[in-house]
């Protein structure tokens, strides 16, 4: 698997705050579908009663998960969230199987999946046909040489079908006035996964530099140019992209809005890349023609308009090639996708195998079109009445949110005045959308895999830039129905749980409520307090960039926030897996998943407590030898147990916001006041800090 954004995301990623970056990867186990099973709820066997929970309480709650799971060839970690995409993963197909099969008889979008999945399963067919399909695109690489002047054009139509090339176009909501829709350019073209990939200069980071110049050359060799040749050329897009890293933002920079907003006339952009014709790109990206746009990064298109210039044009030529061979690879002859695998999955991730194609095309139809495959995927695993149980569940969280604003004692009324109308006005979104996306417009042809993709993709991109200059539809989605995952959108000011999560083990109706909390109840707690982390807080009910707290409650919020940050810095990266040697947690990367992870499992347990005391809970009844509050506990600690590759953990702690499995435990539990009376736990035990953090 890599970690590279999925082909047909156009939106601005770095600000839906989700739960998990991996859980959105397609990712697989080797066994076969019917021996998929979720987790049970408390998950016994994975506990560790040798351990002290005072001392350590991930080894307490999930010491034996590793032993009991370990990873799979084909995937880079093992952990609740992937078992969970594994039954999905195994739903999804049983129903494409089905679709693939149904005949004449088939619904528009039956033939849509089914199609996209028989095409993408016949591999003879792509080695058959080798690089024709994309020869129409390579053949207009090879024309810029005679005419540069088509650079523009070129490079709208590749990242019109998702084809990484020199920056990233499309339309986001305007963080000042949430109720327009608006072009934003920015950052973009890297192969390597972030800025500092191209940067550092430890031995791990050098010798991958040499990986990927070699993987950059064996796919350019793949495509029939000579050795020598592709070593030369894939050097100079090393270069090449070094120079766009180093004009670029960081990942740290990249999670601050205001360093991400700069609107300003279109005029601004194209003399800032003056020598590219921006309104013949605009055309072939099928954008409307603005007049505005939000400049995300205004360092960077100037370095990139001089690079344009200076760059020889075989090397411009060689860098459009392999990012056309890397994005289609999965749909090229094998021996592309077996190259493209062995970087990004194994190189950089340390899996060590390539997953079987059933499950790679089943991911794929959900990646492009999701709402087609979703809506037979709700009818059959979300129906009933698990909406309104959930909807019971989140009312819970927020009333819970609402009781935590009233308590604090470090906020102002005015400021406390302003939290109540935001939270008021958060938008909770259940299962999947009530009105399903059309995708009438899009051809999916039976015989053709890859062009299926392009189509999906160049589908999906002009779906995006269409919405510029329209009013918003507050009812859309990110995410596919069955994506085990869930995200906060600050400009929306929406929660949404897709309901591939709304299932066991994160969700489970024969469970009881201390464990349903400590599961889902945490996931809706930590997706609800990014309203109010360190980036959520900037926006306003509406979901505007707007300034909403007094300067002295903005400051008691900073202290919070930057007790937050030194407690995650402190924490060992390695301690995960130990094989992550030479990073540490990035307490500034990380700050809002973690204000996340804090709030979210507080306010999931101040409501469980809630609830709990109107059914007139026995506390001391135990089940399965746990009492009721230490269910609660365990049962948050597994959404987190994880057997983690060491090369998966590095290359999470350099790019990813949110914390490492482990210190999603351990250094959650060391904040929650009701953690130590569960257990019994004195304050100064490892558990139970005498000095701990609190924003939320
Ligand atoms: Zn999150």
């Amino acid at each position: 698997m890599s970690y590279r954004v999925l082909a047909v995301s156009a939106a601005l990623v770095a600000l839906t705050f989700t739960l998990s970056a991996r859980a959105q990867q397609p990712v697989a186990a080797p066994a076969p579908a019917a021996a998929e099973k979720p987790l049970p709820g408390l998950d016994l066997s994975s506990i560790d009663l040798a351990a002290d929970p005072c001392k350590d309480f991930y080894q307490y709650a999930c010491g034996k998960f590793n032993a009991n799971h370990p990873i799979p060839p084909d995937q880079a970690d093992a952990d609740a969230f992937y078992v969970l995409y594994n039954v999905n993963t195994a739903r999804l197909n049983t129903i494409l199987q089905k679709a693939e099969a149904g005949g004449a008889a088939r619904t528009a979008d039956e033939q849509k999946i089914g199609d996209y999945f028989h095409a993408c399963m016949d591999t003879a067919a792509l080695d058959a046909r080798g690089l024709k399909p994309i020869q129409p695109l390579l053949d207009r690489i090879v024309a810029l040489k005679k005419s540069p002047a088509t650079l523009a054009a070129l490079v709208g139509d590749m990242q019109r079908n998702s084809i990484e090339a020199f920056f990233s176009y499309g339309e986001q909501q305007d963080f000042k006035d949430a109720s327009k829709q608006i072009a934003y350019i920015q950052q973009g073209g890297l192969g390597l996964p972030e800025k500092d990939y191209y940067l550092r200069t430890g031995d791990k980071d050098v010798e991958l530099r040499k990986q990927y110049v070699a993987h950059v050359a064996k796919m350019l060799t793949l495509s029939g140019e000579p050795a020598a040749q592709a070593q030369k050329e894939a050097d100079a897009i090393l270069a090449l992209e070094a120079a766009l890293a180093k004009a670029s933002l960081g990942v740290v920079d990249m999670r601050e809005p205001e360093k991400t907003y700069h609107l300003v006339p279109v005029a601004t952009v194209q003399s800032a890349l003056a020598g590219f014709n921006f309104a013949a790109y605009e055309d072939a990206i099928h954008s409307p023609r603005v007049t505005e746009i939000n400049n995300a990064t205004p360092d960077f298109l100037p370095e990139l308009a001089r690079l344009l210039k200076s760059t020889d044009m075989a090397t411009l030529q060689a860098y459009l090639r392999y990012h056309l061979l890397t994005a289609v690879a999965r749909n090229l002859p094998h021996q592309f996708d077996d190259e493209n695998f062995n970087f990004y999955s194994h190189t950089l991730n340390g899996t060590q195998q390539q997953r079987p194609r059933w499950k790679r095309c089943s991911a794929s139809v959900d990646a492009a079109v999701g709402e087609a495959l979703g809506k037979l995927y709700v009818e059959q695993y979300f129906a009933g009445d698990s909406k309104a149980k959930m909807l019971e569940m989140v009312h819970d969280i927020e009333a819970a949110m609402g009781r935590d604003i009233d308590q604090i004692d470090w906020m102002s009324a005015a400021t406390k005045a302003r939290a109540h109308e935001k939270l008021a006005a958060v938008a909770n979104k259940i299962g999947y959308p009530d009105k399903w996306r059309d995708y009438s417009m899009l051809t999916i042809s039976r015989d053709d895999a890859l062009g299926n993709q392009l189509r999906a993709s160049a589908f999906e991109n002009d779906r995006q830039l269409n919405k510029i200059g329209k009013p918003v539809d507050r009812g859309e989605w990110d995410m596919s129905p069955p994506t085990v995952n869930a995200y906060y959108d600050p400009s929306m000011n929406d929660i949404n749980f897709p309901a591939g999560i709304l299932q066991p083990n994160f969700y489970d109706q024969s469970e009881d409520a201390a464990v349903n909390y400590g599961h889902i109840g945490a996931v809706i707690g930590h997706e609800l307090t990014h309203g109010f982390d360190d980036e959520g807080r900037k926006f306003d009910a509406k979901g505007n960039l707007d300034n909403w707290w007094t300067p002295d409650d903005l400051k008691n919020f900073t202290t919070r926030t930057d007790c937050l940050v030194k407690e995650y810095s402190s924490f060992d990266a390695g301690a995960a897996d130990k094989p992550a040697d030479d990073v540490k947690v990035n307490g500034a990367l990380t700050l809002g998943e973690n204000t996340a992870d804090n709030g979210g499992l507080f306010l999931a347990f101040m409501a469980y407590m809630e609830r709990a005391q109107q059914q007139h809970l026995d506390f001391a009844a135990k089940v399965n030898g746990f009492t009721a509050t230490q269910r609660f506990y365990i049962a948050y600690a597994q959404n987190w147990c994880a057997n983690t590759r060491p090369q998966a953990v590095r290359s999470l702690v350099l790019t990813d916001p949110h914390a490492p499995d482990r210190i999603r435990v351990d250094g959650v539990i060391v904040n929650q006041p009701g953690f130590a009376g569960a257990f019994g736990c004195k304050v100064g035990t490892p558990s139970v800090p005498q000095n701990s953090c609190r924003v939320w």
